[in-house]
């Protein structure tokens, strides 16, 4: 069922998928999440998988957030050559802070839509809606070789524009909740049911990070998590997938023994030194899904009045307890390969506990239930 044509994109040169190959995105899986499961037995599949094919750790691009670096793993490529930073931007030309799910924002194509082009069947299936657009940017649906839908959306999904029908009532299960394990669990149950019935030659599974934010490695809630995940990588072997699990960033405790949420607020400190408002902190984690984990992430960049020293207020900011490494814009966008028109002046980056804000008054931590855990920064790098 192979199609044997070498596939180039974004400069470089990729085999064919000669059977079928399976990536799944583990979203927030910090490698501890699976050394647990695997220690305590909840994952025998992924066990034998890694000791019959290669295991290795790798780091993800910064900020550790979760468009990012679906869009790296998508393109092969950093942000500075996708364009995508994070969730959020703020253009300094019409003052505006808008989303950056919007496929005008992608500016290199996926690896998907070059084998698709070269006469691939792709399909790619996402848990929250946000990442499907950039995901599935290049697909065309008029030919059946292509699906690619959400589970949050999976009851909307047509024909015409996700390349199957009812997502929903064709899998047989429910639209999950948005904040939920099961929204996970649907599109790895998408996943072995594409692969039985339509034989894609690409496929990529992206779950949410819902349970990384909510629960430790060693809490029952991550362990059901992995055991229900290891099921479906059995599935997917047993099927003859070649399959590479990975994940898009890890995930750390951000919260003091009391479990209060430890923060920054950068925005505050910097309307102390230099005036209200005169400087912009912009927090690219945020997005309309907020609930676990309040928009607090380890990762923030701040827009600078023209006539203040940048270089003095990285000094100020480095001096402050929790807060890892601050750079100016060059810095930042030669050390992680960013996009210099979608980064601010200054980048900020807290440590391993720790997590950036805004201002105190513009974060609502009293939906968060769980002591917080995030990620965004160098300490969350790290993935399977
Ligand atoms: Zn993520
Ligand atoms: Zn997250």
């Amino acid at each position: 069922m192979g199609i044997e044509i070498e596939v180039e994109a974004n400069g470089r040169k990729y085999n064919p998928a000669s059977n079928c190959a399976v990536v799944i995105c583990l979203d927030g899986c910090e490698p501890e999440y699976l050394d647990v499961a695997i220690s305590e037995g909840l994952m025998p599949n992924l066990k034998r998988i890694r000791s019959e094919g290669t295991d290795a750790l790798a780091h993800s691009v910064i900020p550790s957030f979760t468009n990012p670096n679906n869009m790296s793993i998508a393109t092969g490529r950093p942000p500075a050559v996708h364009g995508i930073c994070g969730n959020f931007l703020f253009d300094p030309e019409t003052g505006e802070e808008v989303m950056m799910n919007d496929v005008r924002f992608l500016r290199a194509p996926t690896l998907f839509s070059k084998y698709y082009e070269g006469g691939s069947r792709v399909a790619v299936v996402t848990a929250k809606d946000k990442l499907r657009a950039l995901l599935g940017d290049g697909l065309k649906f008029d030919e059946n070789r292509a699906i690619c839908f959400s589970s949050e959306k999976a009851d909307q999904a047509t024909k015409g524009k996700n390349g199957i029908q009812n997502a929903s009532e064709w899998l047989g299960r429910p639209v999950p909740e948005v904040y939920s394990a099961d929204l996970s669990e649907f599109v790895l149950a998408a996943g072995v049911k594409i692969l039985k019935e339509w034989s894609p030659n690409v496929m990529y599974l992206s779950t949410t990070d819902y349970i990384q934010h909510k629960f430790a490695p060693n809490q029952q809630g991550a362990k059901d998590f992995y055991a229900m995940a290891d099921a479906y990588i059995g599935e997917l072997d047993a099927l003859g997938a070649a399959l590479v699990v990975t994940a898009d960033h890890g995930m750390k405790p951000k919260h003091d023994v009391n479990g209060e949420p430890s923060v920054i607020y950068v925005q505050d400190l910097l309307d102390d030194w230099l005036g209200i408002k005169k400087a912009r902190v912009i927090l690219p984690i945020t997005d309309p899904y907020v609930v676990h984990h309040g928009a607090l992430g380890s990762f923030a960049t701040a827009y600078l009045p023209s006539e203040v020293d940048a270089n003095e207020i990285t000094s100020k900011l480095s001096n402050i307890d929790g807060i890892l490494l601050v750079v100016n814009k060059s810095e930042a966008v030669k050390r992680f390969d960013l996009p210099p028109d979608r980064i601010g002046d200054i980048v900020i980056i807290s440590t391993e506990n720790m997590t950036l804000g805004t201002s105190i008054d513009r974060h609502d931590l009293a939906a968060l239930k769980e002591p917080l855990r995030s990620h965004g920064g160098l300490t969350e790098q790290e993935v399977p």
